[in-house]
């Protein structure tokens, strides 16, 4: 069949050819589009918000929002991938499809006029500007530098670049080595929430928060807010002191640390909020623990012999191989870690 209106090419829809189809539907577009875009992150502005990724989902919503077709029975879409900015034509492209009666057709390209600038963010302003809402302070429970310090740097570096890919307002000002620890500084206070409480959940430690009034900001107080967090770096063999008792620290896990009796080589466990409510205290002295080859064991004992000295010892407990046991005042406890 040929097409009603120029009765030239073969009918496609609504007893048309495309071309008259589209010529009749009049899409038009209205206005201009203000695109912002940060040369330094990528971020970009559609309307008065700034965020980042999926740029091209945004852009689609707007340009929908900007044409408009005569037939109040048809659906605009825009079609995938194919929105491209013309910034110095002061343009966007894109093809669009028509919907209708569940029929689509589609591909027919089409622009809006758009002002696209290239502006840097409030984000990359602020990083700039060195601008920060929180700082997390990691320490030792010692109060001294120690590896741990390290490991939870590493620990958390991921979660922090991850942060930064995500939310356009993410991001870290500073890293402040110091004598004792580190200090890191974040543009946003929640972030300052989020890591602390990541970093209390996998390492046994305290948290202190605290604020600090830091000037007025859009009508209010603005407060600076500081983590304070002080690691657990006290090493196995470690004497604790509870509520006349002594134990030795045999193991640091996340949230609890094991420890031994040495009067019945009991083991207990220290949850972090009893060590951190000032229940306990530690001294400076260390348990000495050394590998040990077992030679026998019999009726839940073991003789474990000093591969130096070959001195013989007797233990609790059936063991094999090799062994690494605490000497506590010339009696031999086997650690549970090597
Ligand atoms: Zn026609
Ligand atoms: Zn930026």
């Amino acid at each position: 069949m040929k097409c009603i209106v120029c009765g030239k090419r073969e009918a496609s829809i609504h007893g048309q050819c495309e071309e008259c189809f589209l010529n009749h539907i009049q899409v038009t577009s209205t206005g201009s589009i203000e695109v912002t875009i940060c040369p330094k992150c990528e971020a970009f502005k559609i309307g008065n918000n700034w965020s980042k990724g999926k740029m091209e989902q945004q852009l689609s919503r707007k340009i929908l929002s900007h044409i408009e077709t005569k037939d109040p029975n048809l659906e605009l879409e825009i079609e995938k991938n194919s929105v491209v900015l013309k910034r110095i034509e002061g343009k966007i492209e894109f093809l669009f499809d028509v919907k209708t009666e569940g029929q689509k057709m589609g591909g027919y390209p089409m622009s809006v006029p758009s002002r696209i600038l290239l502006n840097s963010c409030p984000t990359c302003n602020k990083i700039t500007g060195s601008y920060y809402e929180s700082i997390i302070q990691l320490r030792t429970l010692t109060a001294e530098y120690s590896p741990i310090i390290d490991k939870v740097l590493d620990n958390i570096s991921g979660m922090l670049q991850k942060m930064h890919n995500n939310e356009s307002d993410s991001f870290v000002s500073k890293i402040q080595p110091m004598k004792e620890g580190v200090d890191i500084y974040l543009g946003k206070k929640n972030d300052g929430i989020k890591v602390s409480k990541y970093i209390h959940d996998h390492f046994f430690s305290e948290t202190t928060t605290t604020k600090k009034l830091a000037g007025r900001k859009e009508g209010g107080d603005f407060y600076r807010y500081t983590f304070l967090v002080r690691l657990f770096n006290l090493k196995p063999g470690t004497v604790i002191w509870g509520k006349d008792k002594t134990y030795i620290l045999e193991k640091v896990g996340a949230n609890a640390l094991t420890v031994i009796d040495p009067s019945n080589e009991k083991r207990y466990d220290i949850l972090q909020n009893d060590f951190n409510s000032g229940s306990y205290s530690y001294s400076q002295e260390n348990v000495e623990s050394r590998k040990y080859i077992v030679v026998s064991n019999e009726n839940n004992e073991s003789t474990i012999m000093d591969n130096e000295s070959f001195a013989l010892h007797t233990v609790k407990g059936s063991h094999h191989g090799e062994v690494r046991a605490f000497n506590y005042k010339g009696k031999y406890i086997v650690s549970s870690t090597q």
